[in-house]
This record gives structure tokens, sequence and C-alpha cells, in this order.
């Protein structure tokens, strides 16, 4: 929103009055910040961008668990697939536009997609008009990791379908060098998740840019101005966004909890290179999310969008769920 608009704007008039107030009175510059940072969380909007829902098979979701066990939560159809959605998240920030994830796409064989069981109507397109934007608008597409449910709609065909182009022409595309080379050159287990058309125009297109890591497995900033937490189990170095969201922090789940049948430890996708560390990093994320009364945002659950979760006798279970308006 204009700065001039945003004056005139009711709902944002006690602001501008109290930054004046404030100036006026030469404040210190920690309370001018404090003023702003208040202002910021105010204005920030979240929006949820469905990708386009799909199915994927219980068994893969689920690993080790037998049928019997995560029926209860995820029912499976007669080919035993799952219901899964692509929730990804589309914050306004001031004047930045930053969506997180981008789902299947659309570039890829009929063959392709019917492994996948596609339903519902959404796209990322129509998705996007839902809440006035267009693809055009977005300033930054974070993707969490660059499996191709995850990052597919972040390239597509050109014109003449000769060859591929970003699917967002004004947005920079975010990776992390850790996890940029992981996907780049991939090992024999994720090759087939790893798909080049999804990732290497978004590098030849010059929009690249990697998240700067401090080392730790959580910081608290990042250049898209949430946290991070960085998580080895599934793959190497996916990104768990942390969005403090007025008075909430609102977690973007994407693979590290899938969907809230994911909740108990051992429950861990035949998918994750790296088993063992995704139970200890669920251990401490979960343990974490129900002492903080984080709310989590689960990408891939077609039914529960956001969940909290408290501790139980069982270990860390869920407690409540919301429909997306109830939270944003
Ligand atoms: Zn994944």
């Amino acid at each position: 929103m204009p700065f001039s608009l945003f004056c005139k704007d009711f709902k944002y008039k006690k602001y501008v009055v109290l930054y004046a107030f404030a100036k006026a009175h030469t404040f210190p510059t920690q309370l001018l910040f404090l003023i702003f940072q208040n202002i910021r969380v105010t204005l920030m909007k979240i929006y949820p961008i469905e990708a386009g829902n799909f199915k994927l098979d219980g068994g893969a979701m689920f690993g080790v668990v037998p049928k019997s066990l995560w029926t209860r939560t995820n029912p499976a159809d007669a080919h035993n697939m799952i219901d899964i959605a692509a929730r990804c998240m589309l914050i306004e920030d001031r004047d930045r536009l930053i969506l997180i994830d981008t789902g299947m796409g659309e570039k890829q064989t009929e063959k392709f997609y019917s492994y996948y069981h596609l339903w519902g109507n959404d796209t990322i397109d129509t998705s996007l008009a839902k809440h006035g934007f267009h693809k055009d608008d977005i300033t930054d597409v974070f993707m969490t990791h660059l499996h191709f449910d995850h990052c597919g709609g972040s390239v597509q065909w050109n014109k003449d379908r000769t060859g591929y182009e970003p699917a967002f022409k004004n947005a920079t595309f975010w990776s992390n060098e850790d996890h940029w080379k992981w996907a780049t050159q991939p090992n024999r287990r994720e090759k087939a998740s790893f798909l080049k058309e999804n990732i290497l125009p978004m590098e030849e297109s010059g929009q690249l840019k990697f998240i700067k890591r401090k080392g730790t497995s959580f910081q608290e900033s990042s250049e898209l101005g949430f946290g991070l937490f960085f998580a080895d189990g599934h793959t190497d170095k996916q990104m768990i966004p942390h969005i403090t969201y007025q008075d909430k922090t609102i977690v973007f789940m994407a693979d590290l909890l899938p969907t809230a049948g994911h909740l108990p430890l051992p429950f861990v996708m035949g998918y994750d290179t790296r088993p063992f560390l995704t139970l200890d990093e669920k251990e401490v994320f979960l343990n974490t999310a129900a002492d903080q009364g984080y709310y989590l945002w689960l990408e891939h659950d077609a039914h529960n969008p956001i969940i909290t979760v408290q501790h139980t006798e069982k270990g860390v279970r869920l407690k409540d769920t919301f429909t997306l308006e109830e939270i944003i």
C-alpha cells in the first residue's frame, strides 16, 4: 500500500498519529523502532494458496507404520491412496509478497499426473486471484525444499513450449546453498523427486538467491523476515519457516510434519532419507511447539489446515484443529 493511502486509511490512522507524536517529542530511536514493528506486524497479512490437491500412497506416507494404525487418521481409497493438499502460504509484508512453496506445477505429462490422482479445482492462479493477486505481483518465492511437489509451480513452459521459464517473472527465488547442491547432484534415492526442469531454469534466469545460514539449526531471522529451522531428516537442509503473526507463531511445517496423522514420533514418511534424524527433529520441535503454543500450518493435510499440539502421557498429540479463517 502506498504511504499516502496508508495515512488516509482509518484503521491505520492511529499508527500515523502515534508516530508523528513520538517524532515530535523526540522519542528515543528504540521506541520509534518498536512502534514501526507494531505497525509492521499489524499490517502483515497471510493468505492460503492452494496449489492443487493430489493423492499419495498411504504406505509410502507412513513408512513402517501398519495400515491399521494410519488409516484411523488418514483413510485410504481403494488404491491405498490418501488425500494430500499443497497448501502454500502467501505473506503480504509491506511492499513484499512472499509465496512459500508452489506445488507440483502444470508442465509435467499427463502420465506423470496420473500417478498422483489430482483432485479439486484450485490452482495457484485461481487461488491468488481469489485474494486479488496475480503471479506477476509476487516479489519472493521461498522454497522449503526442491522436491517436485514443493517447487514444481515455480517454473513453467515458455510460450511456444520449446523451453522453460520462471512462472513468477518478477520474483526472487529462495533456496539455500547446501540444499541446492544436494538437489542438483541428487542421490539415487531422491533422484526421482528432484526434477531438473523444476530447478535449473530458476538459476538460469538469474532470479535465484540463497538464504544465508548462520550455522545453527534454528535462526530467528532471515532475508525474508521470518525465522527458519533447518531440518535434515526428510532431505538435506529443508527450511521450516517460523512466522510471527500478530501475537502468534505460525510454523509452516512442509515435510517435517506433513499431516496431523504424523504426530506420533515413529510415524515417519517412507520418503525420508534419514528417518532416525526425523525422529529426533520431530521430538525436539513438537515439544517446543507444545510448550510455546505454536500454530502448525500443515501444507499437505487436506483436512486439518492448522493445528495446535499438547503434551500427553503418550507424547505430544493433537490439541485443536483450526480453519484458516479462525487464525488469519
Ligand atoms: Zn519432500
